[in-house]
């Protein structure tokens, strides 16, 4: 068993109280790790750190080239630590590793995006009257507190880092509970990349414990959450104390939507994808599959019986294709939904712990039919491989149900009927909508979501001006007095 330590201001630290907690695998339900147990004193020595790099230390002087090569150099290390990597994600997390392969290559990608990014944030020449000059200058935030979901734990890091990296802001990152490893030994690498002590600090510890310190601290400029909506709108009450700047990236019950004229067989693969990936243990997951009436029992006899077929085994194996959700707590959470879409609609494949598999929180990919949109299966985020199958009538129906949810991150429509696809594109109130697919994410592209599903936008352009002040500077450019008395 590996023990951890955490990382502030570039010096690998415990506790302050000494106290330490344990990283599970979820697929052998054993301890692999201790970590150290943060609280409000770990906060207050991280955000000093981070404010003193920020205002006193050699960062503000450092240029946007230099940030942009700390990036690049953060990217490589990452290509080149992988393999490695990619292993311990799949084992605290329970993905399958082929998908950890692929998030590494993700976080790398985000680092080499921001890092050319850097030198690419521009100020602007504002069009005043010809006797002053007036510039708009783009400035660092400050001191980020960022904290993050067990999901896609360092892909979430990234996400989080990289832009405010590339700003010049300075960071307390505090992974989730259950997966803070890969965070941690990325975090042994920052001082060979050139990351100046202080600039990124990474505390491990609970929600209460750490994030909430670190969310009220009067010395964050910002706060930058993905996790769930109601810990989301805590936050956003936390950080009005302090007129804190807020990103939120929250949960969804997106919509995928099938309307007759599509390709059936990529249909049946675009709707298992969509909502199985990551055991379903993801933010913009199709969980509400809604499927016109003419293909309907065709759709949810072929979409069951695939599902009953997909892998699900040990997370490190290759042919894995399912693992176990992150937590035994997570387990009971998800098993409590599908206890209760058997009384709100009616179940057609999995709903329970798979026979073979004996240790590990392990759930069969689930899939429910005839479920009414307004049942809590079809309202509430499971986050986890539970389907809810959802019958309509015509495009007009369609939009409605897929807009009835109080969420808005993602959609998907799939239809080859490219005036109608690109109707229900518009008619969708969600911040990303797909066309054919479901789930491709691009560091170019902006993700978050609209209504619930929080507000603030990361990755491209987008990502960095969360990190970003505006300054405005007036030049006179008139020497005598004003004149006025
Ligand atoms: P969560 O319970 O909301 O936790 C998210 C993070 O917030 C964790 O680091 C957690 O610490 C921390 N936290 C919990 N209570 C807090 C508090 N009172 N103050 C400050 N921080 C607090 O969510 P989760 O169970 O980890 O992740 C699942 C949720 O994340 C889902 O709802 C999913 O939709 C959402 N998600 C959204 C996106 C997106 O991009 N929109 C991406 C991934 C996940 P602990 O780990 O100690 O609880
Ligand atoms: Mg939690």
């Amino acid at each position: 068993m590996k023990r951890y330590r955490m990382h502030v201001n570039g010096e690998p630290v415990d506790s302050c109280s000494g106290r330490a907690f344990p990283v599970y695998d979820p697929s052998t339900e054993e301890v692999i790790a201790e970590v150290p147990q943060a609280d409000a004193a770990d906060v207050d020595r991280a955000v000093a750190a981070a404010r003193t790099a920020f205002d006193c230390g050699p960062w503000r002087q450092t240029t946007a080239q230099e940030r942009g090569r700390i990036l690049l150099r953060l990217a490589e290390r990452v290509r080149q630590e992988s393999a490695n990597l990619a292993e311990i994600e799949s084992r605290n997390s329970g993905k399958p590793i082929v998908e950890a392969e692929f998030d590494m290559a993700d976080v790398a990608t985000c680092f080499e995006y921001y890092g050319g990014l850097a030198t690419k944030v521009l100020g602007h020449v504002n069009p005043v009257p010809d006797n002053a000059l007036s510039l708009s200058i783009r400035e660092p935030m400050g001191v980020a507190g960022q904290i993050i979901p067990w999901n896609y734990p360092l892909l979430m890091a990234a996400w989080k880092l990289a832009p405010a990296i590339a700003a010049g802001c300075t960071c307390v990152l505090k992974p989730a509970e259950q997966t803070p490893l890969t965070a941690l030994e990325f975090a042994n690498w920052l001082a060979d990349v050139g990351l100046p002590p202080g600039v990124v600090n990474v505390i491990t510890g609970f929600g209460e414990e750490t994030g909430a310190p670190l969310v009220r601290h009067a010395d964050v400029d910002k706060v930058a959450f993905t996790g769930s909506a109601s810990v989301g709108k805590q936050i956003v009450k936390m950080a009005a104390d302090t007129v804190k700047r807020v990103t939120l990236e929250l949960g969804g019950k997106s919509p995928n939507i099938f309307f007759a004229g599509a390709d059936f067989e990529a249909a049946i693969d675009g709707a298992l994808f969509g909502v199985f990936i990551n055991q379903g243990e993801v933010c913009s997951a199709g969980s509400r599959i809604l499927v016109e009436r003419p293909i309907y029992s065709k759709f949810v006899e072929a979409m069951t019986e695939k599902a009953k077929h997909i892998r699900l085994g040990p997370p490190l194996e290759r042919e894995t294709k399912m693992g176990p959700l992150v937590s035994q707590e997570q387990y009971d959470r998800v098993n409590s939904y599908v206890e209760l879409g058997k009384k709100e609609a009616k179940l057609v494949a999995g709903g329970k712990r798979p026979g073979s598999l004996k240790r590990g929180f392990y759930m069969e990919p689930t899939v429910f039919c005839d479920v009414p949109n307004s049942a809590r299966i079809a309202q509430e985020e499971i986050f986890g491989p539970v389907a809810a199958v959802i019958p309509f009538s015509d495009e007009a129906e369609a939009i409605r149900i897929a807009n009835e949810t109080r969420y808005g991150l993602a959609a998907a429509v799939w239809s080859r009927d490219i005036f109608r696809a690109f109707r229900v594109v518009k008619a969708l109130r969600a911040g990303v909508v797909w066309v054919n697919h479901m789930q491709p994410t691009y560091v170019e592209a902006p993700w978050g979501g609209y209504k619930q599903s929080g507000f603030g936008r990361e990755l491209g352009p987008w990502g960095i001006e969360e990190y970003l002040e505006t300054k405005q500077v007036h030049i006179n450019l008139n020497e005598q007095p004003i004149g006025w008395y």
